[in-house]
């Protein structure tokens, strides 16, 4: 209660010392339970991209992981300057909405997750933002749909807009993720194994988010100015993947941690910013985990919160700084990268193999 008294009169200080005169739309996209490993775009064998493997403008890093596997730790820590090492600061101070909204931008908030019904902790987040909108448990699509229709209403007066888009993605039910017409691998073939379908459900999710994030780069892509979008997964997902036959996230392994973040612009923001380009390609290939996203959303839009960590932990900014992986651990963090988790899962073998019927999966995984 006193970190939430705190975080109300938090104030950033946020200042930009070049505001660009044409209008400018910024996107960050929460993913939920996306893992890298089923994206075409991180060397899947399967086309779940084909979209985005098409689109011009647009940076996959490489080697990416989240602090924690599990939704209610880990959103917040991407929106925040909260890490797994210092959870309370995501409590005591506000997010990145309110660093936007600082700096003059109009604010959005369009979900199609649950609003938190456990604890609460990304409720807060929402309030920051000017307008919201909840649209829960229905198809990732509609938020395009909203989107576009925000940006229609507010065509006119609105010269600087950030949005956060809070998807359901991956999420279990898989199946229940996409519409009909996007059940590319078959998930409903009774001849093949249940394990079979399970992959097949999640790879078309992963193909629907594909052309989500495809469509609202389109919608992007069709406004005047400066845009550009930062998708991120907030964990990845166990799918009976090897003999320990593990199901869903909070494992905090190879499977829920590594998750793609994906980073498009706009021929008007790369002209406008050169060198945030540059940067974000070279550091394309280093390794990051969530602690990124804060700092780089600021500083892709030129934002100075007057943070000497921005240049550390930002990835347009040519000094990113070599990241310590922590990563939420019993009874407390470890370093990811000190560990003995099998790094970068093989794409395994079993996505084509038949392993009969699914194993150790009673539970329904955690949100
Ligand atoms: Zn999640």
């Amino acid at each position: 209660m006193k970190d939430a008294r705190q975080a109300q009169g938090f104030v950033f200080g946020a200042t930009r010392s070049d505001t660009p005169p044409e209008p400018e739309l910024y996107v960050l996209v929460i993913g939920e339970s996306s893992r890298s490993m089923n994206w075409r775009l991180y060397g899947y064998d399967r086309n779940t991209n084909p979209q985005l493997s098409d689109s011009r403008n647009l940076i996959v890093f490489r080697d990416v992981i989240t602090q924690a596997a599990v939704t209610r730790i880990s959103v917040p820590l991407i929106l925040t300057r909260g890490t797994i090492e210092d959870e309370q600061r995501a409590a005591r101070e506000r997010s990145i909405v309110s660093v936007f909204h600082e700096a003059g931008f109009h604010t959005y908030w369009v979900s199609t997750q649950q609003r938190d019904p456990f604890t609460g902790a990304i409720n807060r987040y929402p309030r920051e933002a000017d307008v919201t909108r909840f649209y829960e448990r229905r198809h990732d699509g509609l938020l395009v749909d909203t989107v576009k229709e925000m940006l229609a209403q507010n065509a006119a007066k609105e010269g600087k807009m950030f949005f956060v888009v809070h998807s359901m993605g991956s999420h279990f039910n898989q199946i229940s993720r996409y519409p009909r017409v996007f059940n590319l691998f078959p998930d409903d073939d009774s001849t093949l194994s249940a394990q079979q379908r399970l992959i097949n459900a999640y790879d078309n999710t992963i193909a629907y988010t594909d052309h989500v994030l495809s469509d609202l780069i389109d919608v992007l892509r069709q406004r005047p100015g400066i845009k550009a979008l930062l998708y991120v997964s907030d964990h990845g997902e166990n799918l009976n993947d090897d003999e320990r036959g593990l199901f869903g996230h909070y494992q905090n392994n190879e499977y829920d941690l590594p998750i793609p973040l994906l980073f498009w612009y706009s021929e008007e923001y790369a002209g406008h910013f050169p060198d945030k380009v540059a940067a974000a390609r070279n550091n394309a290939l280093r390794p990051l985990n969530t602690r990124v996203v804060f700092h780089s959303l600021a500083d892709m839009a030129g934002i100075n919160i007057h943070d000497a960590d921005t240049t550390r932990l930002s990835v347009f900014s040519p000094e990113l700084a070599n990241i310590r992986r922590m990563v939420l651990g019993e009874p407390k963090p470890f370093d990811f990268d000190r560990s003995n988790l099998e790094r970068g899962p093989k794409v395994h073998a079993q996505v084509h193999a038949e392993r009969g019927s699914m194993t150790g999966n009673a539970a329904q995984p955690l949100p």
